[in-house]
């Protein structure tokens, strides 16, 4: 059987002649949309007029605010659950498994006649609960499959610096949290699960802030930056605000003590929390590093794997497509541009 499996130059990453993920492939008559970050993102107005599109309840529900119109194409859009269950979708039988990245984040599994082929998008490793089967191909994403690079703090270790850190800091004076999508919202779920330092969220944060209170289970007070509460809650000090990396908090003139980046980039390789004067860096991240990508690998015993390199850095993804067929022996190739392969 020829079936096109691979990375389109534009990101679209193809499961099969049938399915598409994270970008639009026009010969696709469906679409997996893995999550709702931007990088996965590409041509989905394209694909809401073209395509069925596949997500999870809580990406559908992370993207209403912004895609009001999906509300009218429900016949259109197919929401699966994450637990692995095989679904039909138009006679493609397609499964999606959660992949702990962010909320709604799914890896999902298309079977075309007793063919695997899995695109692990982007996860963090271990995956509890999470017990994926043998594959034929994998695709996986790079952004830290660069051989060496491992962490060395366990999620729980992150998640109870970073929350000391904010009690200590909130004690001062107000602290400003900066991270990434989904980091941030969960940070903001930690702090309203454990504290009761009061909560602004910034007008993005806000739009989707029910779907995470929802499927995180927290149900604290949070104050909408710009409202008449937020500011007053922020004149007396000690109130967190976050905010998301793409946002500027300028026009609201609040004085911040201290900030945090939620951001595996900064830290140093000793401490989850490093600080610089008012300046802080927390090792929060959502990827899985270079030894769970090998685990993934290992766990699926695919024949072939594709290393994505149009997300993140270039050089990483060919230094982990070299490590998979040197190392693991296992046929990698490292390729943009979809490509036909039998299965
Ligand atoms: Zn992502
Ligand atoms: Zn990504």
């Amino acid at each position: 059987m020829l079936l096109n499996v691979g990375v389109d130059v534009d990101g679209c990453i193809n499961l099969g002649d049938r399915v598409c993920c994270d970008g639009f492939n026009a010969d696709s008559s469906i679409r997996i949309q893995t999550h709702a970050h931007l990088d996965h993102m590409h041509n989905f107005e394209k694909s809401k007029a073209f395509q069925k599109i596949i997500m999870s309840a809580a990406t559908y529900e992370m993207l209403l605010p912004d895609h009001p119109d999906l509300e009218f194409r429900r016949s259109q859009v197919v929401c699966c659950s994450t637990n692995g269950a095989m679904n039909n979708v138009d006679g493609v039988a397609v499964s999606l498994f959660s992949t702990g990245h962010m909320l709604g984040g799914v890896m999902p599994l298309v079977n075309y006649d007793g063919s695997f082929l899995l695109y692990s998008s982007d996860f963090s490793w271990p995956l509890p609960g999470v017990s994926l089967p043998r594959v034929d191909y994998l695709i996986v994403d790079a952004t830290y499959g660069e051989p060496g690079k491992n962490f060395r703090f366990s999620h729980e270790e992150v998640v109870e610096s970073f929350s000391s850190l904010i009690k200590r800091l909130s004690r001062k004076g107000n602290v400003l949290v900066v991270g990434h999508r989904g980091r941030v919202e969960y940070a903001v779920s930690v702090i309203s699960k454990n504290y009761t330092i009061p909560i602004v969220c910034s007008k993005r944060i806000c739009k989707t802030l029910h779907v995470y209170r929802k499927y995180l289970n927290f149900s604290g007070r949070v104050y909408e930056m710009g409202s008449v509460e937020a500011t007053e809650v922020l004149s007396s000090g000690g109130a967190v605000v976050f905010c998301t990396s793409r946002e500027r908090l300028d026009e609201y003139c609040v004085d911040f003590k201290d900030k945090v980046e939620l951001s595996l980039f900064h830290g140093s390789k000793k401490e989850c929390v490093t600080s610089n004067g008012s300046q802080h860096y927390v090792s929060f991240t959502d990827h899985a590093d270079f030894q769970g990508t090998v685990s993934l690998i290992e766990s699926v015993s695919p024949k072939v794997v594709i290393v994505d390199s149009s997300r993140g850095d270039k050089t990483s993804a060919a230094k982990l497509s070299e490590y998979i067929s040197r190392t693991m022996n296992i046929k990698s190739e490292f390729m943009l541009g979809g490509k036909r392969v039998v299965v």
